[in-house]
């Protein structure tokens, strides 16, 4: 069995489409599918349209969140209630194309490979958008150094084995493409070129994005501890050298520092020690927030058979 799960959150205006894309390339792999859809809290029309479509199509699934929990919990939760033996994860505006599934599945049947990334040669988005994932991209690939990251989103197929690995991590800060190939096996890549949005706005705005992407670089990285580690470090040798400076001059009576100096330094060592305990708070929030151990997402009604 197949299984395709989609997160939307006000997508009214694209499930049509969406949905008879999928079924067309879903039935030339097997009969034997389904599609879930997990209702991310929408405020718009998309539940009742996903309803609609339900009824004339019983392979048609839908779990609906009680609220708005994010992509990254929307898509855990669709992990959570699937039942495939090979499982399909694509996003709701047309950007991954799903006529992509059938290749995805074609070399995951090869049993060469648990999991399939779709990896994007080109982003049709705005100039802007692109320029930030870009530079995410490199620094979370230095920074975690995961293997096959750079270009890797969400869109993936994979099998029964590498989805139980994936769901045996029960963290509540989810980068799931990080967390995809941190859990290993053998990772293949297929790539595409990644579409505009096929229509609406983007429902991840800048800032959403700068949370997902913190996500992904705190909670698979140390390297920001330690920068401010060695720059603490560096601190210390600058004022020691600073200290003996300082004497020499008093010992032989060059002229003293001025003010500036003084104020400068303060300034200096101020703005770094605020630094630090912002990147310390970074860490201490997301100890916090998994400590709460509070539920990724809650589930108002799962449509099911
Ligand atoms: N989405 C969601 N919950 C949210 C935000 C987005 O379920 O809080 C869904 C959205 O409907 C879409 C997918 O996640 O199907 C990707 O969202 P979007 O296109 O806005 O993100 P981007 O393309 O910027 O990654
Ligand atoms: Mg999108």
């Amino acid at each position: 069995m197949i299984s395709l799960i989609i997160p939307i959150y006000n997508e009214e205006s694209l499930i049509d489409e969406l949905i008879e894309r999928s079924i067309k390339v879903l039935s030339e792999i097997s009969d034997h599918f389904e599609i879930i859809f997990i209702d991310d809290g929408s405020q718009d029309g998309s539940m009742k349209k996903l309803l609609q479509h339900r009824d004339k199509e019983k392979r048609i699934k839908i779990l609906s969140l009680s609220r708005n929990f994010g992509h990254q919990a929307a898509l855990t939760a669709g992990l959570e209630y699937v039942k495939g033996d090979y499982i399909a994860m694509m996003d709701g505006d047309l950007q991954d194309p799903p006529e992509l599934i059938k290749e995805m599945y074609e070399k995951l049947k090869t049993r060469k490979y648990d999991v399939i990334n779709g990896k994007r040669i080109l982003r049709k988005e705005n100039i802007r958008r692109r320029m930030l994932i870009y530079i995410f991209h490199k620094l979370f690939k230095r920074l975690s150094g995961l293997k096959e990251i750079e270009n890797i989103g969400n869109f993936s197929m994979l099998n029964r084995n590498a989805l139980n690995g994936l769901l045996a991590l029960k963290e509540k800060i989810r980068y799931l493409p990080g967390l995809r190939s941190f859990v290993g096996f053998s990772q293949g890549n297929i790539e595409y070129v990644r579409e505009k949005r096929k229509n609406g706005k983007p429902k991840m705005n800048i800032w959403k994005l700068w949370a997902l992407g913190s996500d992904a670089i705190f909670s698979f990285s140390k390297t920001p501890l330690r920068i401010c580690l060695f720059l603490g470090l560096f601190g210390i040798v600058v004022f020691l050298l600073a200290g003996i400076y300082v004497l020499i001059a008093k010992i032989f009576g060059f002229a003293l520092l001025g003010w500036s100096f003084t104020l400068l330094s303060i300034y200096f060592f101020g703005s770094i020690q605020l630094t630090f305990l912002g990147v310390l708070g970074e860490y201490v929030f997301r100890t916090y927030k998994e400590s709460q151990n509070r539920p990724l997402y809650l589930v108002k009604e799962f449509y099911d058979d």
